[in-house]
C-alpha cells in the first residue's frame, strides 16, 4: 500500500483510542489467551479469534512483521476465574473416566477444525501451557520473595505489592469480593493462586514437584510465562474476550510488573504489554452463552444445519469487535446471503477477467483508501464490509482490476472471497435424506419436462424433492436452483 493510514487501536487499559507504535520498528507482537481446552468451544469462544485474527491480518496488510501466539490452556483454569471451583480439566476427565491428556488432545484438535473452518490464520506459535511448567516454576521462584506468601493450600500474588493493581478492570483491589471463595488466610479478597499444592492424601492427574510443594501453577501464571518467553516484555498487543479485562488480565499484569519490577501503569508497556485489547460477547437471546445451558452452539451445529462457516466469520465482521453480538439463526441466514451475492458476483467477474493480471488500477485509489481509513479506526469491519460492496458494485472498470482490489480488501476481511465458489456455500444439512447427484438428476428432468411443455410432470417433480424436503427456487435471483429450507 502506498500511503497507509495510521492504525488507531482501542486500548482498554487507557480506555483510549490510540495510534499503533510498534515496540520493536517494523515489527507487530501479538498475544491472545487460547481456549480451555476441556470441551468444544462455543462459537463466542471463536468470536474472540475471529477478532484476533482480523487485528493480526491488518497489522500485516499495514506491513507488520507480525509474530502471533494464541496459548491452549490445559492446566490451571478453575471453573470460577478467580481461585474458586474445580480445575476445569479435571473435572471433565473426571466426569467422564477419560484421561486429561486424551480430553486436551481431543478439544484442541476440534478447536483447531474450527480456527480452519473459519478461515483463521495460524499464529506463529500454538503454546501448550503444559509444556511450560518448568518456566511457570522459575517465573513464580523469581517473583515469590517480593510479592508471594505461602499457604496451606499453596503460593499466593499479594496484590497489593505492586502499582495500581485492577487498573484495566477500573475496579478495587477489595471489589467482588463476594465473588471470590475466601480462602483462610489471603490478605487480599484478590490475591490469587501462583501455586496451587495438591491437597494431602489426594494425588492430581497433572502436578509437578515444585518449591511449594507438588502440585499445580494457577492459570494466570501461563499467559504471564509464554507471553514474556515468546514475545519478550513488553510487547505490542495482547487480546481476549471482554470477561479477561475483569480478572484474568489484571492478574497476568500484576505477574508481569512483579516480574519486571516495573511501577504504576500510567505508562501501559509497564503492564507487559502496550495495548490490551478486548472482543464483546456473542450472545443469545436468553443472554450469557454458555457451554452447558440449552442447544450448545458449536460451529458444527451451524455446519449441520447447512450454514458455511464462512457465513459466521462475516456475521460477525457485520458487527464491531467492541459491541455485543446476538446470536439468532435469521442473522446467520442473512450473513450467508449476503456471502452468496459476493461469490456470485465474484464468480462473474471471474469469467470476465479470464486469466488477466488481478492488480487493482487508479480507478480504486480512493475506494480502498477508505477501506484502509476505516479498518485503520480500530478495526472497523461493518464500515469495510459496506466499501467491499461499494468496490463489487462499481461499473465500468476492468474485471480483472476489480478482482485485484476485491482481493487486497479479502486480505483482511478473511473471507477466502476469490476462491470460495457457489457449490462449497451449499451445504447439504446433516438431516437431509436425499444426495446432490439425485437431486441434479431430478432437475434435470424437470427441465426437459418443462421444454415440453409437460407441466403436470414438471410440478410432479418439484413436489417429489419437496417431500425430500428440498424446495425448487425457479428464477432466484442469486442464481440457486435449489435449497434445503
Ligand atoms: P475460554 O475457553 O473460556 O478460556 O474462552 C476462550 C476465549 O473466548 C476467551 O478470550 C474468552 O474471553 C472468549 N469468550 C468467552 N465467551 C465468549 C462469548 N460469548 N463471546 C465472545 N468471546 C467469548
Ligand atoms: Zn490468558
Amino acid at each position: 500500500m502506498i500511503n497507509p493510514r495510521p492504525l488507531v487501536l482501542f486500548n482498554s487499559l487507557t480506555r483510549q483510542p490510540e495510534p499503533f507504535s510498534p515496540v520493536h520498528p517494523g515489527e507487530a507482537r501479538v498475544y491472545s489467551c487460547g481456549p480451555t481446552v476441556y470441551n468444544y468451544p462455543h462459537i463466542g469462544n471463536m468470536r474472540a479469534y475471529v477478532f484476533a485474527d482480523v487485528l493480526g491480518r491488518t497489522l500485516s496488510y499495514k506491513g507488520y512483521a507480525l509474530t502471533h501466539v494464541i496459548n491452549i490452556t490445559d492446566v490451571g483454569h478453575l471453573t470460577d476465574d478467580a481461585d474458586a471451583g474445580e480445575d476445569k480439566m479435571e473435572a471433565a476427565a473426571a466426569a467422564r473416566a477419560q484421561s486429561i491428556w486424551d480430553i486436551a488432545r481431543h478439544y484442541t484438535e476440534a478447536y483447531w477444525a474450527d480456527i480452519a473452518a473459519l478461515n483463521i490464520r495460524a499464529p506463529a506459535q500454538w503454546s501448550i501451557a503444559t509444556h511450560y511448567v518448568p518456566q511457570m516454576i522459575e517465573f513464580a521462584k523469581t517473583i515469590a520473595e517480593r510479592h508471594c506468601y505461602e499457604l496451606p493450600t499453596g503460593l499466593y500474588f499479594d496484590v497489593g505489592s505492586v502499582a495500581d493493581y485492577g487498573r484495566l478492570a477500573r475496579a478495587q483491589t477489595d471489589e467482588g469480593e463476594g465473588r471470590i471463595e475466601e480462602v483462610e488466610g489471603k490478605r487480599h479478597a484478590a490475591d490469587f493462586a501462583i501455586w496451587r499444592k495438591t491437597p494431602p492424601g489426594e494425588t492430581r492427574q497433572m502436578e509437578w514437584d515444585s518449591p511449594w510443594g507438588r502440585g499445580a501453577p494457577g492459570w494466570h501464571l501461563e499467559c504471564s510465562v509464554m507471553s514474556g518467553a515468546l514475545l519478550g516484555f513488553p510487547f505490542d498487543i495482547h487480546t481476549g474476550g471482554i470477561d479477561h479485562r475483569e480478572i484474568h488480565h489484571p492478574n497476568e499484569i500484576a505477574q508481569n510488573q512483579a516480574f519486571c519490577c516495573t511501577g504504576s501503569l500510567t505508562d501501559p508497556a509497564n503492564s507487559g504489554a502496550r495495548v490490551w485489547m478486548h472482543n464483546n460477547f456473542l450472545v443469545e437471546r436468553s443472554g450469557k452463552m454458555s457451554k452447558s445451558s440449552g442447544e450448545f452452539l458449536r460451529l458444527q451445529l451451524l455446519i449441520d444445519r447447512g450454514y458455511h462457516p464462512l457465513a459466521y466469520r462475516l456475521m460477525c465482521l457485520q458487527a464491531h469487535y467492541r459491541s455485543e453480538l446476538e446470536f439468532s439463526w435469521e442473522g446467520l441466514g442473512a450473513a450467508l446471503t449476503r456471502l452468496k451475492r459476493l461469490v456470485l458476483a465474484i464468480a462473474q467477474l471471474r469469467d470476465r477477467a479470464g486469466e488477466a493480471d488481478a492488480t487493482p488500477g487508479p480507478k480504486f485509489a480512493d475506494l480502498l483508501d477508505r477501506f484502509d481509513a476505516a479498518i485503520s479506526e480500530d478495526l472497523n469491519t461493518p464500515l469495510a464490509l459496506t466499501v467491499l460492496d461499494e468496490i463489487v458494485a462499481l461499473k465500468k472498470v476492468d474485471p480483472a482490476e476489480k478482482l485485484g482490489a476485491i482481493a487486497n480488501v479479502d486480505s483482511v476481511l478473511g473471507l477466502n472471497l476469490l476462491t470460495l465458489s457457489r457449490t462449497e456455500l451449499r451445504i447439504r444439512p446433516m438431516a437431509a435424506v436425499i444426495d446432490e447427484q439425485t437431486i441434479g438428476e431430478v432437475l434435470d428432468d424437470r427441465r426437459a419436462a418443462r421444454a415440453d411443455k409437460d407441466f403436470a410432470r414438471s410440478d410432479a417433480l418439484r413436489d417429489e424433492l419437496a417431500a425430500a424436503g428440498v424446495e425448487v427456487m425457479d428464477g432466484d435471483p442469486l442464481g440457486w436452483d435449489w435449497r434445503v429450507p
